[in-house]
């Protein structure tokens, strides 16, 4: 099985198997997105990179926003949590 990559995929590719988690380094505000929402925002086609230009901190609206991608195989160790949160629809 391969996964999706962080640089090569687009939105098609991905989905809420998929951890992708926003960081503000600004305030500090964490949440995990979701894939399947951004896709049928952005489209099928718009590159998994491109996703973090477009996003801006829902608090204080700084766009430097630190970006946490895992594949399904990674849901292990110390990140395993990461996944069970909910993602922010
Ligand atoms: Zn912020």
């Amino acid at each position: 099985m391969e996964y999706a990559k962080l640089e090569t995929a687009a939105l098609a590719h991905v989905d809420d198997t998929y951890y992708y988690g926003a960081y503000c380094r600004k305030c500090k505000h964490a949440a995990r997105l979701s894939l399947e929402k951004l896709r049928e925002h952005l489209g099928d086609g718009f590159p998994l990179r491109k996703v973090r230009e477009r996003l801006r901190c829902e608090h204080c609206r700084s766009r430097q926003v630190v970006i946490t991608f895992l594949a399904p195989n990674q849901r292990t160790g110390n990140v395993a949590n990461l996944f069970d949160q909910p993602p922010n629809r």
